[in-house]
């Protein structure tokens, strides 16, 4: 008889320092769906839950979809909206025996009433299908990993790439793993490691800087006999509970003598490197005005110069409405440029009411929270496209997957092309700039407002990449945010010995 295996995908990166909440229009605006409309909307895309259908099919299990829900990151998830989430996640698992659960969760997501709240998801998966039925949780890079974690789920694995390019990978991985231990084969547990640290080593980027060798380091862990899979997580620093933090999780056989010892040791010695090295930052962050300068004396050659308006990163929850980069450029007439996106609902939507063609006086940006990188522009230019927004993402990152930026407008200023969107999202993708008429790699200059993930669809078309700290809310400079829940003391809050105490 098939094995019945529950899957969910539930992705939340929680900045409880946002004003703006983590509510049910939130996640409508990416989605928030049950049952078999939540397959549909991931199906085919290079995402988690598509590898626990490759496996699934392969290992011939009925498959009993729950629920699909993804917001861009932002604040606490609402209390409405988290309990919507978890009904329909467990209440599938009612109808019948669960042989296994497969869950691609986030890791740092925060709810109103719960500070670990992928701890007490897997609570309520539990109390449902009791203590025995295995359960795979995929994580990203960027999770806070909660002991109680540990102690609830059987697998627990992360992407092992930032820009994050191997969700689909890590899915079917996971899912590969859950198939050997409802199959006897192995009996998987994890466990993990931490250190007072507010975040990974260099943010866990993987394309440059020391997270490379580290990454290789556990790759060939792995091979060891008894060692499943082994995690590095940079944590997710805008985040203002206990549980912050970097951490190195480890899924070993228990079956194998001696595996969890030695689980122990790998994950212990990765976070001795992580202490070691915890001042190393690969980035060099200009201020906007060295930033526009840059842009100024770029001549084309070899494709744009992409400025990364690191601090303003919707992805890590900020508002994507800063605007002291785009004033900085203004003021050094930097022209044949594009701001992919500000987020302005108002403006887009003046625009559309203008029309294409209109040239009109608008304020701009910097209204959610003028503190965090600059209050509004007031501009005057011509409205040169209209979109609704939506497009599909060409990735490599999360490519196939539908996305939209809602009502979106071209607004061009003294020759820069700023994209005026509905929707709070990271800009990734190519495909957001092509949505609404501007070929990206036909530019002089593109301002990006992204941290890290652009890299992996921007840097094959650009010249040059320099990285600016315009303010936003998602700064590296964490003088204007105060943590009160995080444990302490706490690298780089607190000033700490290099020789940590043993534990
Ligand atoms: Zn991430």
């Amino acid at each position: 008889v098939s094995r019945r295996v529950a899957v969910a995908q539930i992705m939340h990166e929680t900045n409880t320092f946002s004003v703006q909440p983590g509510d049910r229009a939130a996640f409508e605006k990416m989605y928030l769906l049950s049952g078999e409309a939540y397959l549909d909307r991931v199906r085919g895309a290079a995402v988690e839950t598509q590898g626990f259908l490759e496996v699934a099919a392969k290992e011939g299990w009925t498959v009993v979809p729950t629920v699909g829900a993804a917001a861009n990151p932002c604040g606490k998830v609402t209390d409405a909206v988290f309990d919507w989430i978890v009904d329909k996640l467990t209440a599938p698992m009612r109808d019948g025996p669960i042989d296994g659960v497969l869950l691609a969760l986030h890791g740092a997501m925060v709810s109103e009433s719960h500070d670990d709240a992928e701890g007490a998801i897997l609570e309520a998966v539990r109390r449902m299908i009791g203590p025995k039925p295995p359960i795979a949780v995929t994580f990203d890079l960027h999770a806070n990993v909660s002991d109680r974690t540990m102690d609830l789920a059987d697998i627990v694995i992360s992407y092992r790439t930032y820009p994050h390019i191997d969700m689909r990978e890590r899915g079917v991985q996971a899912a590969e793993l859950l198939a050997a231990t409802m199959a006897g084969r192995i009996a998987p547990r994890t466990l993990l490691a931490r250190r007072p640290l507010l975040k990974g080593v260099d943010g866990a980027r993987t394309d440059k800087g020391p997270t490379v060798a580290m990454m290789a380091t556990l790759r060939a862990q792995e091979a060891e006999p008894g060692i499943l899979a082994a995690s590095l997580n940079a944590g997710f620093w805008h985040a203002d509970i206990v549980d912050v933090g970097p951490t190195v999780t480890v899924v070993h056989d228990t079956k194998v003598a001696g595996a969890a010892d030695r689980a122990r040791a790998i994950a212990e010695a990765m976070m001795d490197e992580q202490w070691r090295l915890r001042r190393h930052v690969t980035n060099v962050f200009l201020t906007p005005a060295q930033a526009a300068a840059e842009a100024k004396a770029h001549d084309g050659v070899g494709g744009p110069l992409i400025i990364a308006d690191f601090a303003d990163n919707p992805g890590g929850g900020s508002y994507g409405d800063s605007t002291t980069i785009l004033e900085a450029m203004l003021a050094a007439s930097v022209t044949d440029a594009a701001v992919g996106t500000m987020r302005d609902a108002v403006a887009a939507a003046a625009c559309h009411a203008a029309g294409l063609g209109a040239t009109l006086t608008l304020a701009i940006g910097g209204k959610v929270d003028p503190k965090f990188g600059g209050g509004p522009l007031t501009l005057t230019g011509t409205v040169v496209h209209l979109s609704d927004g939506e497009y599909v993402n060409l990735g490599p990152m999360s490519a196939g997957m539908r996305k939209s930026l809602g009502a979106c407008a071209t607004f061009r200023v003294a020759g820069i092309d700023i994209v005026l969107a509905s929707n709070l999202l990271q800009v990734l993708d190519r495909a957001q700039f092509l949505a609404n008429g501007i070929d990206p790699a036909a530019k002089k200059v593109l301002l990006i407002k992204s941290m890290q993930h652009f890299r992996a669809a921007f840097e094959p078309i650009a010249a040059r990449v320099i990285v600016a700290d315009g303010g936003g809310l998602v700064s590296p400079d964490y003088s204007n945010i105060t943590f009160h829940k995080a444990r302490r003391p706490l690298f780089p809050l607190d000033e700490m010995p290099d020789r940590l105490p043993a534990a």
